[in-house]
């Protein structure tokens, strides 16, 4: 992580955190949140998996150590909240490397505090004077939890079934009736109040996805002196067992029961805009599923590694008959080793991702930066949300499912954890939005079909300098070479998908899509990748580094660069085969015609 903040984003220059101080702040919050997630939290991971939370007389019921680690979370973020205050805020990219070692220490506790922040910054844009003052303060100092409430069970990924129904009465309130389905972090009974963000229509006759509107719908109101909290009507009808992420309340909830009507609180001045305001928290949501997966697929990729260092078994290939070879620990078979690499290779170049968002997250909200610098972030950052979410996610799977491979029999037993990684990594490309509907999203909204290539050529161009600076070492040329054809590739790909749209063929490039996501995927992570290696190789070079460290940077890239780029390379020339045959029997058919 030192070498990402230092080395690779070079912080103290692009954000301009040069002072001994200001470093010294981030090391101290960065060793204490890695005390307390290697600690407390990582203890009580075991624990999440085994004591499911559940419904007892209509209250929730959770680990036993959450209400501690609560407290404990809640100390360090107000702690944080104190330094931001007197201006020694942490930055984005800084926040990022923390969450992700909480996520690695028990990712089902961190459900019940990871939308407090984007829940706040919604209900400061969107919520009147008279809301804020009310319901802010307990968010503020984290008296209240929140949760984002959209699913029904008749309406997950399309929002257009939503029927959830806040009625508006002559006095001006809103009334809410109807559910949400799975809602993580649902109920509890750690804080005073919970705060539902749901999204509901305000009119049963208005369908698809117009006419949504986002509420605040408190689990308890407060009443006008704020000294009282009144029941709101939310009751918790079902809290589903799952495969993993047991610690986190999937819950059902039930709006308007047992005869208490459930008020809820219209954020912004007009009905039907829920879905614009909505993405606040989406946005950091996705970037926070990534964070989820970063973390399980790290925790899972070091625990395989520390275990494949002391399991002594089996002998060298070409000694492996003889009784004098030594048994080697199975860290030094050369498919173990591949199976590292390939660990470290998705796990750091995610990390390298993610903490490249973080970085332009600070230039965007920095009007000092260079209008250029903060245009050419907002497209790149633009492009990377969809794959954070959904490229990370996918692979924290592989990552969770090759530590399961590399510890052998005990890794599908209880007794080690790369088993619960992979249970608990699953639901990451399903929940906020599937992994295929970010493909849909990163094709549509974030690539304009294809027809805009405004944003990937700004990729493409910052791209372009890391290989240079790559070929400029002489070290890395095969590696440059197969990142330069990856890019080639792209444009094959992305110009037929182009191609389909402008001839009448948009439909059938969904079915694409995925995999344009993961080669997309694939190329920004060896971006990064490349981009560590060529800053290791100038580290060895200067001789006084560790040597081991650096060259195993070096290493990550070559495998990644040379044995997996290519496979995506050949994804795209085919994917690109595919939508030019579909191109050319349109035309075929239009001439015919
Ligand atoms: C553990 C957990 C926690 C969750 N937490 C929350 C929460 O806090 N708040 C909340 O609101 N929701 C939450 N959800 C719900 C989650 O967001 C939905 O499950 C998700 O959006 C998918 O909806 P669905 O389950 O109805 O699947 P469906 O929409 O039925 O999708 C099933 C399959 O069909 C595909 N599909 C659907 N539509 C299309 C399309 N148009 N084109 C191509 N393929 C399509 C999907 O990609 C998927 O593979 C949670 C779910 C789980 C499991």
């Amino acid at each position: 992580m030192d070498f990402l903040l230092w080395e690779q984003f070079r912080i103290h220059e692009t954000l301009g955190l040069d002072s001994a101080e200001q470093r010294d702040i981030i090391q101290t919050n960065m060793a204490n949140a890695r005390a307390w997630a290697e600690g407390p939290l990582a203890q009580s991971y075991k624990e999440t998996d085994e004591q499911e939370a559940y419904l007892a007389d209509g209250k929730v019921v959770l680990p036993d150590s959450y209400p501690g680690l609560y407290q404990g979370f809640s100390e360090m973020w107000t702690q944080w909240q104190d330094g931001a205050a007197q201006g020694t805020a942490m930055p984005p990219i800084v926040q990022n490397l923390i969450i992700e070692m909480f996520m690695a220490g028990n990712a089902s506790f961190m459900t019940y505090v990871g939308f407090s922040q984007p829940a706040k910054s919604l209900l400061r844009a969107h919520g009147s004077d008279d809301l804020n003052a009310t319901y802010g303060p307990a968010l503020q100092d984290m008296r209240a939890t929140a949760c984002l409430c959209i699913t029904e069970k008749g309406a997950g990924s399309d929002l257009s079934k939503l029927s959830a129904l806040a009625t508006k009465q002559d006095d001006g309130r809103y009334l809410l009736t109807g559910h949400k389905w799975l809602i993580s972090a649902g109920s509890h009974e750690m804080t005073d109040n919970i705060y539902y963000f749901v999204l509901a229509r305000t009119d049963p006759k208005q369908t698809g996805m117009a006419g949504l509107s986002c509420f605040l719908v408190p689990r308890y109101r407060i009443d006008e002196a704020g000294a009282h909290r009144i029941d709101n009507g939310i009751r918790v009808n079902e809290v589903v067992t799952k495969m993993g992420f047991k610690g986190c309340a999937n819950t059902h909830l039930l709006f308007g029961e047992d005869g208490v009507e459930t008020q809820a609180f219209l954020l912004g001045r007009m009905e039907g805009t829920g879905l614009q305001q909505l993405m606040m928290m989406m946005k950091p949501a996705r970037i926070s599923t990534g964070i989820f997966a970063l973390g399980l697929a790290s925790s899972a990729h070091e625990t395989s590694v520390a275990y494949s260092q002391q399991r002594v078994q089996g002998k060298r290939f070409d000694r492996a008959m003889s009784a004098r070879a030594p048994s080697l620990p199975i860290a030094e078979h050369p498919d173990v080793r591949r199976m590292r690499l390939d660990m470290a290779a998705y796990t750091s170049g995610c990390r390298a991702m993610i903490a490249r968002l973080g970085l332009y997250q600070s230039f965007e909200d920095d009007p000092s930066q260079p209008e250029d610098l903060r245009r050419a972030a907002d497209d790149i950052s633009e492009v990377l949300l969809p794959i954070v979410k959904a490229y990370t996610s996918d692979k924290a799977w592989v990552v969770c499912e090759t530590a399961i491979q590399t510890h052998g029999g005990v890794g599908f037993t209880r007794d080690y954890p790369a088993q619960q990684n992979a249970r608990d990594c699953k639901v990451l490309s399903i929940w906020e939005g599937t992994n295929h509907i970010q493909a849909l999203f990163l094709f549509r909204d974030k690539l304009g079909m294809c027809v805009q290539p405004k944003r990937l050529n700004t990729l493409r161009a910052a791209i372009e300098d890391t290989l240079a600076r790559a070929e400029a070492t002489g070290a890395l040329d095969k590696d440059v070479h197969n990142l330069r054809d990856a890019l080639a590739a792209l444009g094959d790909a992305t110009a037929a998908a182009r191609d389909c749209v402008r001839y009448q063929r948009m439909n059938d490039v969904p079915q694409f899509a995925v995999e344009l996501q993961a080669a997309l995927g694939d190329i920004v992570i060896a971006w990064h990748l490349l981009e560590a290696a060529e800053i290791a190789l100038k580290a060895l070079a200067s001789g006084d580094a560790d040597a081991a460290f650096y060259a195993d940077k070096v290493d990550i890239a070559r495998h990644f660069l040379r044995r997996r780029l290519p496979q995506s390379a050949a994804s795209l020339r085919a994917i690109a085969g595919e939508m030019q045959d579909v191109v050319a029997t349109q035309l075929a058919k239009t001439q015919a015609a």
